[in-house]
């Protein structure tokens, strides 16, 4: 249309398919009837807006329903040769503006997304062309502008501007599952395995698949090989088996080359392997595997996220500024300029090319290379020399979460990779105050990463004034110089009770760092714990198999999920599986509103629908429970609509951690240990955490006051923004 606001608005997937693009038009087409536009679906990509009839799609509020735990992409993707001719995006800009589509969001990697920026640009002069030709009647003072929003939907995660593009999580949880496999087959034969990885020239999937499964060595496309390479991978990988290591598996990106440019192929790595290291190898080529299944959790909540600002994004800014791109940048949507956006995502290709691998490395922010020296660091086989550094205890307390072992794994190396020596107590504060403590070797700790709950043993218990007597001591018997607390509220409590008596025992007076692990996310000083993510995934695969089961009957469930007093994971499972309401501890529970929920359900299943869910946070009120909602909500359904409830319990807190805790725990642990040396044995109580992208530490106490007691919750919670975003959608 001429220019001013959008009316129209049109969304579309392009490129390779990535999980979690449902999640995106989702938003988008819900977001767009929320504010009052037309909207429409494109199928096929930029071939569908080619095309036009039937490719271009009215959509309302339905027709995105069910879609948010689907992989691949309802509307399609293709490549089009077409849309990269003149001729082809005249056809396009016809089509759209037949519809008098005025507005578009691209999901897509950087191919489409330049697709979007010409498409945007050329816009006036294509329709002027075709007014011309008679194609399409167009006032002579018309100034017609097409506002352009792009979001990253690529699992390589190689698009500039934003930390994660949609579909990368998810392929990370495919590649990380496969490792795991290879590995149970891979000890029981002591083979060697090749797992070749996507990502185009991106190592990110390799890198961070590595990292999350304790892989033992990785070859991505931004390091430079060095010409005798083969020979040092062959040492590291038989210094390991000299070790003990059963297996060996070795991850690399599809993008990787030999030392002269030429692409390196996994079977030569392979070859390499049983030649020059005499192992039984095997070669596994994930592929399109990766780009499959239902998208985890954060896909689904980043792509909601990302599809919700784009429709704001183009009623506050039109096509008044230039064609723009959404990132996730700091756990916050960020704008950036569309052309930016592709120019800075094909440069590290280039340097690639070039054989400028310094600068590819540089591009890919301090982050990548942060995590690259760290896998490197766990991949060594042996620790330097002892150095008689000091010895530091390490205690999982409290809860078990998933990625404990994950955390300990890389405290223990990266301790004893500076000289310390490394102890844990085995269950808990409690075997610690019994003298259970045992020595954590390099390789202890071997395949630990993909473990869920703590090997070491953890439990609730908080010390009493008349166990630091005893504390004392055991500290003393051993020489513990430092100590190193993974646990959730109790970790805070325990290491508080400590600080508040340390002067009077020398035992105590070392540094002692908390690191944030709890499935209930409630932890200060952090956006995320370890753990969280895991326990969120449980959850949707959970309700996604409920969803299931909708049979003949008209029927809501009541999903009680986990949290104590933090509504986090409720939320972000409502979020991340469509539920049409939660009950957060956050806002508690009024009659008022569940007579309301009530009258709502009612309205929706007289509409025709047939499953609801809703999402209650086992503390959410202490009035209603998750048993008493169901009733009273079964009661106001009479002949409509049943209710059940479902309470997930421990199974959330099981399984194997996910990518994203395993590598959450692996920078923490890593961060954790670092802070203690920078404390020189100074006595000091302090906790790390994750804010945005950085690792920040924090005073214990600091970090204590950010707590809203007696609700064991922070004060400010940064989860509590996507609120009206999961009642709008
Ligand atoms: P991705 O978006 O995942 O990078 P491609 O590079 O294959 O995937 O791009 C997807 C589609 O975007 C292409 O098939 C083409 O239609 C369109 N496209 C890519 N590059 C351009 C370009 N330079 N000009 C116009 N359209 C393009």
């Amino acid at each position: 249309m001429t220019s001013g606001k959008v009316r129209a608005i049109a969304v579309l997937t392009s490129g390779g398919d990535a999980p979690g693009m449902n999640a995106a038009v989702r938003a988008v087409v819900r977001m767009a009837l929320y504010h009052g536009l037309q909207v429409y679906g494109i199928h096929n990509g930029w071939q569908g807006a080619v095309e036009g009839g039937e490719a271009i799609e009215p959509m309302n509020w339905w027709s995105v329903g069910g879609i948010l735990q689907k992989g691949g992409t309802v509307l399609g993707t293709a490549r089009s040769q077409e849309f990269r001719t003149r001729e082809g995006r005249r056809k396009a800009a016809v089509n759209l503006y037949r519809h008098r589509i005025d507005g578009l969001v691209v999901i897509g990697g950087d191919g489409s997304l330049t697709g979007a920026r010409i498409l945007a640009e050329e816009w006036p002069d294509l329709l002027r062309e075709a007014a011309t030709a008679g194609e399409i009647e167009l006032p002579a003072d018309a100034r017609p502008t097409l506002a352009v929003v792009g979001l990253p939907g690529s699992i390589d995660n190689d698009t500039y501007g934003t930390d994660m593009s949609i579909g990368a999580d998810t392929a990370l949880h495919r590649i990380v599952e496969a490792a795991d496999q290879l590995v149970s087959t891979a000890s029981a034969h002591q083979r060697t395995f090749v797992l070749e990885v996507m990502g185009r020239n991106c190592g990110y999937l390799a890198l961070a698949g590595g990292l999350a499964s304790g892989a033992h060595w990785i070859i991505i496309p931004e390091e430079e090989l060095k010409p005798r390479w083969h020979q040092e991978m062959v040492a590291s990988l038989r210094r390991g088996r000299e070790a003990g290591r059963k297996h060996a598996i070795v991850i690399q990106a599809e993008g990787a080359r030999h030392p002269d440019g030429l692409p390196l192929s996994a079977a030569t790595v392979s070859d390499i392997l049983t030649k020059q290291l005499g192992a039984e190898t095997r070669v596994t080529v994930l592929g399109h595997v990766q780009r499959g299944g239902s998208p985890s959790a954060y896909d689904r909540i980043l792509a909601t996220r990302l599809g919700a600002a784009a429709v704001e994004d183009l009623l506050a800014h039109g096509a008044e500024q230039p064609p723009r791109f959404l990132g996730i940048v700091n756990n916050e949507v960020q704008s950036t300029p569309l052309v930016e956006v592709v120019e800075k995502s094909q440069a590290v290709g280039k340097c690639i090319d070039a054989g400028d691998y310094e600068t590819a490395l540089t591009l890919r922010g301090p982050s990548f290379q942060d995590q690259l020296a760290l896998l490197r660091l766990l991949t060594e086989v042996a620790p330097k020399e002892d150095t008689h550094a000091g010895t530091i205890l390490v205690v999982t307390a409290g809860h078990d979460a998933p990625g404990m072992n994950a955390c300990v794994r890389v405290v223990t190396r990266v301790a004893r990779d500076h000289g310390y020596r490394v102890l844990g107590a085995q269950y808990g504060l409690e075997g610690l105050l019994r003298g259970d403590v045992i020595e954590l070797a390099w390789m202890t700790v071997s395949g630990w990463a993909a473990r869920g709950g703590s090997e070491l043993g953890s439990g609730r218990y908080l010390l009493q004034p008349g166990d630091l007597d005893r504390l004392a001591a055991v500290l003393h018997e051993h020489a513990v110089t430092a100590m190193i607390l993974i646990g959730g509220m109790d970790a805070y409590q325990n290491a508080e009770v400590m600080a508040a008596h340390y002067r009077r025992y020398p035992a105590m007076q070392i540094p002692v760092l908390v690191v944030p692990a709890s499935i209930n996310n409630n932890l200060p000083g952090t956006d995320f714990a370890i753990g969280a993510d895991t326990a969120l995934n449980n959850i949707i695969a959970a309700v996604d198999k409920v969803k299931d089961t909708a049979g003949a009957n008209k029927r809501a469930y009541v999903v009680e999920v986990m949290g104590y007093d933090c509504g986090y994971l409720a939320l972000m499972a409502a979020l991340a599986s469509g539920a049409e309401q939660v009950y957060l501890p956050e806002e508690g529970v009024t009659l008022q509103r569940l007579a309301a929920d009530a009258e709502r359900l009612r309205r929706d299943f007289q509409a025709g629908k047939r499953l609801a869910i809703l999402i209650y946070n086992e503390r959410a009120s202490p009035a209603y429970t998750t048993e008493m909602i169901r009733r009273i909500l079964d009661a106001e359904g009479s002949g409509l609509f049943d209710v059940r409830s479902v309470t997930l319990g421990h199974v959330q807190r099981g399984g194997s951690p996910s990518p994203f805790d395993r590598i959450l725990a692996a920078r923490l642990g890593k961060a954790a240990v670092e802070a203690l040396l920078r404390m020189h044995d100074q006595a000091g109580f302090h906790t790390i955490g994750l804010r945005g992208k950085h690792i920040v530490t924090t005073e214990l106490s600091e970090a204590l006051a950010e707590i809203a007691w007696p609700a064991e919750r922070p004060h400010q919670e940064w989860f509590m923004a996507l609120r009206d975003l999961a009642r709008i959608l």
